[in-house]
């Protein structure tokens, strides 16, 4: 996929980064016109005046569709103003980080269509610097050791209306804290038993300004670093530096760090003041994160469905993790799509899942291929046809593509139908089939049904029909016919029986857990497989091929296909919205 995007929808970030490239000053700002930083531990090849963004996920879950909105925000905007998105993994919490998440978070964003390319880093690259900026600050009686436990610390931070109280161990001497703090990371402490916190304002009516903590004693082993570090910096010491290490220019995230925006830029501030980073210094800025109903974008709980086995792994069709779309049939044009359609803004809201579907078969519509299938077959037998004799008949690929071509497939006297297709009784205004009635057999003849025939159990098995051999579609005759029901079906003696997994939504509530234990609200038929018969050109299609069954929506091939020996296709979406009427 080509990285340069139509130019997207606009929004108050792409405004304000065209503002910034527009400007002058701007320029200056970025890295002075050339030729990159001074300063030794900043890296990236600066080029010239543009901007980059950086995709921060933390490796410890699966991306999910709210990451998705991240990823075309940044890399998109970065894509579309000739800038570079930088992929860094948030990998400071060792207890709940593993490389199996970043393997997964690589192939989600590559599937979506971005390419990081050189600028791939890992916050645990930093460990070093972050520690020796640490000292730095200490040195600078900007940061202390405090050895109150973290219940003390909760207390002496005050609340929204009370301000905080300075620890005992505030004031320590700049050669206890650099002593301490050695040990820390020499690993001679146990958890718990000291934190580096910033030295900031215990009355500022900021929460996040209270003297933060900046490092926490852990000992872990991480991913990457193993057993070097029995301490780890905290998300907000780490955040903003690294953003600065790797200039970045726009630093997007969710609301919830719009808090902890005085916190970034203090400590850029301090460190740039020190002369360990060049301005410009990376500005942060937030937009509302998406809430999707009818699904949780909360790590915790996918990990949760998961692990007590409600879903069928990660990545299940029903779940909203990026692995999940892909094994559904979701597109990542129709993640493009979505994420330009919901807009960006600063205002909280819950986007209907709908409206994601909708995406998913606008991009569909324009690049699935048709196929027939049965998805509740009943036989059709055609008295008046030879039953040795087979013909072709043609359908176009796709109604809309000519260029996509033609496909034949076969009728001879047994067909398949689908059971909704006869109506013993029919109700008024049914103009499928029912003795006496004639409906056209889609790209076949116009048949007439003449009876039915009942199993023992006394449901119907067999409908009965007598074909006009002049009918043919795209023959002359065809015209002379005036039916108002066209059906679908296959030729029973080549058809492929195979399995069609039909989902629901995955709870039944618009915002589980909203009143109670989100497990409460998963719905318990959301997925329902049947068995159905298709057209006889599936036997080559592969995993990940998606098609549209006409009339029934749009199937992708699943990955289970090949194990089970058996085609298993996924329902990726109806063809409308079932859950509008
Ligand atoms: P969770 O709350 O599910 O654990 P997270 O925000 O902690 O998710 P991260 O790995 O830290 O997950 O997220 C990486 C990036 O994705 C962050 O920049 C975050 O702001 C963004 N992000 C996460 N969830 C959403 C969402 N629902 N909508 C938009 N952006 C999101
Ligand atoms: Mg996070």
């Amino acid at each position: 996929m080509s990285e340069k995007k139509p130019a997207s929808t606009s929004n108050f970030i792409k405004t304000l980064i065209e503002t910034d490239l527009k400007s002058n000053i701007f320029k200056e700002r970025l890295w002075g016109g050339q030729p990159g930083p001074a300063s030794t531990h900043q890296s990236g090849a600066v080029d010239s005046a543009t901007i980059r963004t950086r995709f921060p996920p933390e490796p410890n879950g699966y991306l999910h569709i709210g990451h998705a909105k991240s990823i075309c925000l940044n890399f998109g905007l970065a894509a579309e103003h000739n800038g570079v998105c930088h992929l860094r993994f948030d990998d400071t919490n060792p207890a709940t980080e593993d490389s199996e998440y970043v393997n997964s978070i690589r192939e989600s964003v590559d599937w979506l269509g971005f390419n990081w390319k050189e600028n791939e880093y890992f916050s645990s690259d930093y460990f070093q610097t972050l520690f020796d900026f640490a000292n730095l600050l200490i040195n600078e009686g900007l940061a202390y050791v405090d050895s109150l436990n973290a219940e003390e610390i909760r207390n002496y931070r005050g609340t929204l209306t009370e301000p905080g109280k300075d620890s005992p161990y505030r004031d320590r001497d700049t050669h206890e804290n650099r002593r301490l703090f050695q040990e820390m990371r020499a690993g001679e402490h146990p958890d718990g038993s000291h934190v580096l916190r910033l030295k900031i304002d215990m009355a500022s009516p900021n929460i996040n300004m209270r003297d933060p903590v900046a490092y926490r004693i852990k000992h872990a082993i991480h991913h990457r670093t193993g057993d070097d570090w029995p301490i780890y910096p905290s998300y907000d010491f780490t955040h903003g530096v690294c953003d600065a290490l790797e200039n970045i220019t726009h630093s997007i995230c969710t609301l919830e760090f719009e808090d902890h925006r005085p916190l970034y830029n203090w400590i850029n501030e301090q460190l740039a003041l020190l002369g360990q980073l060049q301005r410009p210094l990376p500005q942060q800025i937030e937009f509302a994160r998406l809430n999707l109903s009818h699904v949780v974008l909360s790590k915790r709980k996918l990990i949760q469905l998961v692990r007590e086995k409600h879903v069928d792994g990660w990545d299940d069709p029903r779940m909203p993790t990026l692995v999940g779309a892909k094994r559904r049939g979701y597109t990542p044009e129709g993640f493009h799509l979505f994420t330009d359609r919901i807009g960006v803004s600063k205002a909280d809201s819950l986007i209907d899942y709908s409206i994601l579907e909708d995406c998913m078969r606008e991009t569909l519509n324009q690049s699935a291929l048709r196929k027939v299938a049965v998805l509740n077959p009943i036989r059709l037998i055609i008295q008046n046809y030879d039953p040795e004799k087979t013909e072709v008949c043609e359908a176009p690929n796709h109604p809309q593509r000519k260029d996509l071509g033609t496909r034949a497939f076969s009728l001879s006297r047994e067909l398949w139908i689908e059971r909704e297709d006869f109506s013993e009784d029919p109700p008024k205004g049914y103009f499928r089939l029912f003795v006496g009635n004639t409906v056209r057999l889609r790209y076949g003849y116009v048949v007439k049904c003449i009876g039915f025939n009942r199993d023992q159990t006394g449901n119907v098995s067999e409908v009965l029909c007598e074909y006009f051999p002049d009918s043919k579609s795209g023959t002359p005759g065809a015209d002379n016919y005036k039916v108002k029901g066209n059906i679908h079906w296959v030729d029973a003696h080549n058809s492929i029986e195979a399995s069609a997994i039909l989902f629901d939504r995955l709870f039944l509530a618009e915002q589980p857990g909203k009143t109670g234990d989100f497990l409460a609200d998963l719905n318990p038929s959301s997925k329902t497989t049947v068995n159905i018969e298709i057209e006889a050109s599936a036997e080559n299609v592969k995993a990940g091929d998606t098609f549209q069954f006409e009339r029934h929506g749009y199937f992708t091939v699943d990955a289970d296909s090949e194990k089970s020996q058996r085609l298993i296709f996924n329902r990726t979406v109806t063809l409308r919205d079932s859950w509008k009427t």
